[in-house]
């Protein structure tokens, strides 16, 4: 996966809050961060996109980061 790739799985396999998918904010170049925030109750939540290890990768699948 390269670094744009990484950041579309990021954002396709974002956590959900709310019961539904959080929203898909800015991102940080400099740090590989996304941002997320969810239109429900505030929440936000930043992602490190770069680089991602296989754990991320099955953490991400599973929705297992909120
Ligand atoms: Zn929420």
């Amino acid at each position: 996966m390269n670094i744009p790739e990484s950041r579309d799985f990021v954002v396709e396999h974002r956590p959900k809050c709310c019961d539904k998918q959080v929203d898909t904010m800015g991102y940080n170049l400099t740090n590989s961060i996304q941002h997320f925030v969810c239109r429900g109750c505030g929440n936000k939540v930043d992602i490190k996109y770069w680089p991602l290890c296989e754990d991320d990768i099955r953490d991400l699948k599973l929705n297992v980061l909120l």
